[in-house]
């Protein structure tokens, strides 16, 4: 299995660094994330290092996503969450800040701080340069 030894969350996965674990399957660890943006707030990682999104394998991804849907399923019951986000940041830019790929699994309650992080805006005619752009 891929990892890397200067990767914390590859630290979290060989039991060298602590980490409090909610869920584990084959191919994920899920863990409390340390400085929540709510109560409750979880991180997905897959057991093999990828870098981020556009590196991980398909099948390590979905891995991922199941097991973020699986504790999203339980947030409700168990914390009284009214809602969940998933996010995923790929990328400095992108606010990635630890280069092993991890699903945010974000509790949301009404009483929350989290604001949407943009501004919806107008796409104008760029909004049909960029779908054409992006059509494979
Ligand atoms: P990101 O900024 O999307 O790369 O998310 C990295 C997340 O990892 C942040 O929300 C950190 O609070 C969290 N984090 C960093 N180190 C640890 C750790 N040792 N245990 C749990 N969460 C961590
Ligand atoms: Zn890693």
């Amino acid at each position: 299995m891929a990892s890397d030894p200067d990767c914390i969350f590859c630290k979290i996965v060989a039991g060298e660094l602590p980490a409090r674990k909610i869920d584990e399957d084959d191919r994920t660890i899920s863990f409390m994330d340390i400085n929540p943006g709510s109560h409750g707030h979880a991180l997905v990682i897959p057991k093999e290092h990828a870098r981020d999104l556009l590196e991980i394998a398909p099948d390590e991804l979905a891995a991922v996503v199941h097991a973020a849907q699986r504790l999203a399923k339980r947030m409700p019951g168990a914390l009284g969450a009214e809602g969940v986000n998933l996010i995923n940041s790929c990328g400095s830019i992108a606010w990635q800040t630890v280069f092993h790929f991890h699903m945010h699994v974000i509790p949301r309650y009404s009483y929350d701080t989290i604001r949407l992080p943009w501004t919806p805006g107008d796409g104008g005619e760029r909004l049909d340069q960029a779908a054409e752009a992006l059509r494979a």
